[in-house]
């Protein structure tokens, strides 16, 4: 097989069965491992659909430059889709991102504008509010904003949901993800419920976001908003790509909880996963011991891969600082020795 460009390596990821962690769980927990994608995430998915839904449209034009507020994964699958397209691409981070991250983008000769994280989203040093003037600013330029573009939940719609629906062979009966701008959880659960309704969907939220709060009543509680380390998950706002009928319920994962599950996921499991995809499992896991029987399928979405956290939850020194790692097995040899 032989590919025209990069892009077209995207998608068809592998769903891999969890060996170690899922004992005493009744019921089968397989996890669909994202970082195969070219750019390392399931961000790809959602970054080439939002440039072609745009060129489709006539709103990106030859010579043009896409600018986004990512958080880095997203700026990944638009890099990589502006230079198979010729485009060129301004990001704007916030500064709680990992460094990894923005050299990544860096390396692939994106431009990186990063921003502070702990200002209000309409606040003008805001990451999304600097995307927004840049847009303005520059000619001939392309702000997908994959909080609210629509083509993002429906790439997930396109691919990850039937992907999953095929390699399960139909047999998928829970759905677990973590939701950020929500495409990917509401694009993929809302295909699988279309195939079953009785499929039952799991969104993954951090302390300091308002999903899980809204979902439960409805309500916009600023209360919910305070500042997090987990990086992909949780959010501030409430974008127009998470679709709360599609989603059943929201379980909430705390930082620490998160970080050691990702590092137990790349000891255990042999997945050099990233923060978020902690977060999934160790949510997931939490549900299934309760809920799950004999004969269920439950489905975990990995999002990305760790060599974007090598100098946060990977780092021992860094998790000794948070206050995260007090499992001597998870440390190092001198630890263990000590
Ligand atoms: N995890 C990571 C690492 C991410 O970059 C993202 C994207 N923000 C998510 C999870 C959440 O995905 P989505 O935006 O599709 O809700």
């Amino acid at each position: 097989m032989i590919y025209n460009s990069i892009i077209d390596t995207i998608g068809n990821t592998p769903l891999i069965r969890l060996n170690k962690l899922n004992k005493g769980i009744a019921g089968e927990i397989l996890v669909k491992v994202e970082y195969f994608n070219p750019g390392n995430s399931m961000k790809d998915r959602m970054a080439i659909k939002m440039v072609e839904d745009a060129e489709k449209e006539g709103i990106l034009k030859p010579g043009g430059t896409i600018i986004e507020g990512t958080s880095g994964n997203t700026g990944m699958g638009l890099a990589l889709a502006g230079i198979a397209k010729g485009y060129k691409c301004i990001f704007t981070m916030a500064d709680k991102q990992s460094k990894e991250k923005i050299d990544i983008l860096r390396a692939v000769g994106a431009e990186v504008i990063v921003c502070p994280t702990n200002v209000a989203p309409d606040d003008p040093r805001s990451y999304y509010a600097v995307a927004r003037k840049l847009n303005e600013d520059i000619p001939n330029s392309f702000y997908p904003n994959q909080y609210d573009n629509l083509s993002n939940w429906r790439a997930h719609y396109e691919t990850t949901g039937p992907e999953i629906w095929k390699d399960t062979e139909g047999s998928i009966t829970h759905f677990v993800a973590g939701v950020g701008t929500g495409g990917s959880m509401s694009g993929s659960s809302k295909f699988l419920k279309e195939q079953n309704k009785e499929m039952v969907s799991i969104g993954i939220d951090t302390y300091g976001s308002v999903f899980k709060k809204y979902k439960e009543t409805g309500e916009f509680d600023e209360n919910e908003v305070y500042p997090y380390l987990t990086e992909g998950i949780g959010e501030d706002i409430l974008p127009k790509n998470v679709d709360f009928s599609v989603i059943d319920q929201f379980i909430k994962v705390t930082d620490k909880d998160a970080a050691v599950m990702t590092r137990r996921l790349s000891r255990e499991e042999g997945l050099f996963v990233g923060w978020s995809c902690g977060s999934a499992v160790h949510g997931a896991l939490e549900y299934a011991k309760e809920n799950l029987k004999k004969g269920d399928v439950m489905v975990i979405l990995l999002p990305d891969h760790g060599t974007r956290y090598l100098g946060k939850v990977y780092n021992d020194d860094w998790m000794r600082n948070h206050g995260f790692l007090e499992d001597k097995a998870y440390g190092t040899a001198r630890d263990i020795v000590a």
